[in-house]
């Protein structure tokens, strides 16, 4: 029986993963779940799993989740200094890493720091502090098992190979809804039409990256310190259809790929069942489904996010925390409709030459890095035309 922490329940990874753990009775226990502003479905799923804890991190919550639940024995907190207590408590042994962006920095640190099994989806935190967290993690002997469906991936072609022996991997990329599309078509594009993936459902913010191809870049930073690769070694490859979900390529030149259909309850899975490989009944890969499997080179003058996060990638120190953070401010804005498709590749880049670089910081300067970012993307968010 594994104790779970699912932070971020009411996203999209949170919700799969809580449909795994009822698929599975037996095998998974919920100790702790959190979420953010969602307040009644995380009644609902507090009602239905029996947690120890749960924690509204928006604390304007809180009373409502409290009432809510006060006839149960379920303990409630809010803030995200509970979810930095409540992930070291004895009783966690995995903590599943489901918030998004930035936010679920803090808590996924102090996790590792405890020494916790981390299924870690928030990719945002390895593409911000990446080197603190590996080494930490090192250190505490916490084992980091990515959820992303890439890096699970190229984590399963590994399992019995030597590390050292992979030449470099292959990031697949859908390429997101408006592959093949050209920088007149996208000036126009809207949020409502950004939101539509051909392959995946997920939360609002992972699927403009994906149209953007900044899921990608974030991928390829993930990567670099999951697998502690050099800049070199990390290559991305379109793949429309989605089945294959990356690969290794050895130093003997052989390629290994993982493949099936687009689910993210298979990592998700993959990740908390770990070591073992668990059983489920989802709809099986049939490839008589996909007569052609097909990979093109992705169009980075178009799709320029992909270009600058690998830029940032090579640049390293703070630039990539810079980055992740002006990101994450033209996201919101484009999904509010004040900021355009292509204007987020202009602010993004702005700022990367705006913030000053910082070779090797600490904890306390990614921090302030990412505030420094914010502030000044939502200044030249507001000189948008589209702003009002
Ligand atoms: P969602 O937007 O669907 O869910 C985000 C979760 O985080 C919600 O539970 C939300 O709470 C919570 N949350 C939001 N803001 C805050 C905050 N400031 N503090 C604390 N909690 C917060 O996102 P996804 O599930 O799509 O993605 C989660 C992470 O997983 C991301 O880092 C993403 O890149 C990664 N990922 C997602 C994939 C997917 O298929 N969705 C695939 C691969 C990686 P509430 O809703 O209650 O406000
Ligand atoms: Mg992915």
């Amino acid at each position: 029986m594994k104790r779970l922490a699912i932070l971020g329940s009411t996203g999209s990874i949170g919700t799969q993963a809580l449909d795994v753990v009822a698929a599975h009775p037996g095998l998974f226990e919920v100790e702790v779940l959190s979420a953010h502003s969602n307040a009644n479905l995380l009644i609902e799923q507090a009602q239905k799993f029996n947690p120890n804890a749960v924690v509204v991190t928006d604390e304007t919550k809180y009373e409502i989740v409290k009432e809510a639940l006060s006839q149960s024995n379920v303990k409630v907190f809010s803030g995200h200094s509970s979810l930095e207590d409540v992930v070291q408590w004895d009783s966690v042994d995995i903590v599943l890493t489901a918030i998004v962006g930035f936010a679920g920095l803090r808590s996924t640190i102090a996790a590792v720091n405890a020494g916790k099994g981390i299924a870690l989806a928030n990719k945002e935190t390895l593409v911000v502090a990446g080197d603190i967290v590996m080494k930490l993690a090192a250190e505490k002997g916490a084992q980091i098992i990515p959820v992303d469906s890439e890096h699970s991936a190229i984590f399963q072609c590994l399992v019995g190979e030597d590390w050292r022996t992979i030449e470099k991997i292959i990031l697949t990329a859908s390429g997101g809804p408006f592959l093949g599309r050209k920088p007149n078509y996208l000036v126009n594009v809207k949020a409502s039409h950004a939101l539509q993936h051909p392959n995946w459902t997920m939360g609002a913010k992972i699927t403009i990256d994906s149209a953007t191809l900044m899921n990608k870049g974030l991928e390829m930073i993930e990567a670099k310190w999951l697998f502690g690769l050099d800049n070199e070694q990390i290559e991305v490859i379109v793949h429309p259809q989605s089945i294959i979900h990356s690969m290794v390529q050895f130093t003997d030149g052989s390629v290994k790929a993982q493949m099936g259909l687009p689910d993210m309850k298979l990592p998700i899975q993959y990740a908390m069942g770990y070591p073992r490989r668990l059983d489920n009944k989802y709809k099986r890969l049939d490839f008589r489904d996909y007569a052609q499997l097909t990979f093109e080179q992705p169009d980075y003058k178009t799709f320029r996010n992909l270009a600058l996060a690998k830029e940032a990638m090579f640049k390293g120190g703070n630039t990539p925390c810079v980055m992740n953070a002006a990101n994450e401010v033209v996201v919101q804005s484009f999904l509010h409709n004040k900021v355009g498709f292509i204007e987020m590749s202009d602010v993004i880049e702005k700022i990367m030459e705006r913030v000053a670089y910082i070779e090797q910081p600490s904890l306390d300067d990614y921090e302030k890095s990412d505030k420094e970012a914010r502030i000044y993307a939502a200044e030249l968010v507001k000189q948008s035309q589209l702003s009002y």
